[in-house]
């Protein structure tokens, strides 16, 4: 089954609809050709047998780790395969603290930490929480309140595993606690605050961006020129893939083994969010995952949304926030801003594409 938007190796000449026949290639190896070397047999035996070694080849390197209630890529090409496994260990254990941190499932995590105790006073907060509320709150408003991480304050109440929806009286008490003004921050003092008691807050629309960032950083200190990162629907590549254009499939958001579009990307951030990947029908009506400020339920605008920009934070944050402002005002707040892109699906199954890309895919 393809990811929703799932990084694969095949290259693609434009924006197309295809099925999804997501194939990795698993190593590339360069193994050179001993052609009129004139060395002694058993010297060139034994120096093929050298670069055949597993210490020497060069290579892609993937691992798949179920990490953040999803499912975590990691991809990469390294001219020798020494120190790779201890690269690979540091990217996998990098993305589990992110998770121990910000998971609302933990009850140690600094979130769940937060979220009990900054109703009542202010408490002190590590500078990656700050850094993360800081970007949050600058989406929230650019988003004109889209993207709100109080949309918790309601959206606890959802449980899409048991096929809960809160009452209609739970809803509208709980709704006044959304507003992502809510959220003081003292930035001198690495404090914060909420400025309601019933303020709960959830970073699922930005942390797993977060994530792929802090991952394709550790691997481009590293000397690593071609990499792709994923978190379920957040991605990040660097570079190509040997020479060919890193490809990202669109997931249809109706027919789960189909792709409605193939992207052919290098050095970009891709996040695509959408109603089909968390969510359970009742009556007929579609509850999911991405919640409308303004009124505490599921957002009805779209059907997916994916967003192409320079780092994976802030793609993450924008799908959810277009997916929110739904397809017209989201393609306008998209844009004005230079260097992102989106391709939107709206409720009636239509392609649309932000300004600069309906240049390349007319
Ligand atoms: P996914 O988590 O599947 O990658 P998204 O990036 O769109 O999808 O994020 C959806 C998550 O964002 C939800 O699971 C929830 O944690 C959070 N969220 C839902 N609605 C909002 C909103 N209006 N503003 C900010 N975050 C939200
Ligand atoms: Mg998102």
């Amino acid at each position: 089954m393809c990811a929703k938007a799932a990084v694969a190796s095949r290259s693609a000449a434009s924006l197309q609809s295809v099925r999804c026949s997501r194939k990795y290639r698993v190593h590339h190896t360069r193994i050179s050709a001993f052609k009129r070397s004139g060395l002694p047999l058993k010297a060139l035996f034994s120096i093929v047998l050298v670069l055949l070694s597993p210490g020497a080849l060069a290579g892609w390197q993937e691992q798949t780790e179920a990490i953040m209630g999803t499912r975590v890529h990691v991809e990469f090409f390294a001219d020798s395969q020494s120190g790779t496994d201890v690269l690979m260990s540091e990217v996998m254990r990098e993305m589990h603290r992110i998770d121990h941190a910000f998971s609302p499932y933990k009850p140690d995590s600094e979130l769940s930490q937060l979220n009990s105790r900054a109703g009542k006073d202010w408490v002190v907060v590590s500078d990656e929480m700050m850094d993360l509320l800081t970007k949050a709150h600058q989406i929230a408003e650019l988003s004109e309140g889209a993207f709100d991480v109080t949309y918790a304050s309601v959206g606890r109440y959802y449980d899409y595993g048991e096929g809960k929806v809160p009452d209609a009286e739970t809803i509208q008490a709980a709704v006044q606690a959304i507003d992502y003004r809510y959220v003081e921050r003292d930035r001198r003092g690495s404090r914060v605050k909420y400025g309601h008691p019933w303020v709960y807050i959830d970073l699922g629309g930005i942390a797993k961006g977060h994530a792929v960032d802090r991952a394709i950083d550790i691997l481009v200190r590293a000397g690593i020129t071609q990499a792709s990162v994923s978190a379920g629907g957040d991605s990040r590549i660097v570079g190509d893939r040997g020479g060919e254009p890193w490809t990202v499939g669109i997931q249809h958001p109706r027919k789960t083994e189909e792709v409605s579009a193939l992207l052919p990307l290098t050095d970009t951030a891709v996040s695509t969010s959408g109603d089909y990947e968390r969510y359970f029908e009742k009556d007929g009506v579609r509850y999911h995952h991405i919640l409308d400020p303004n009124t505490g339920k599921s957002a009805r605008g779209s059907w997916s949304v994916t967003v192409l920009g320079p780092d994976a934070t802030f793609t993450d944050a924008l799908s959810t926030s277009v997916f929110v402002l739904g397809s017209t005002k989201g393609l306008e707040l998209i844009n004005r801003l230079p260097g992102v892109d989106a391709i939107i699906i709206d409720p009636y199954g239509q392609l649309l594409f932000s300004d600069d890309l309906t240049d390349i895919a007319n």
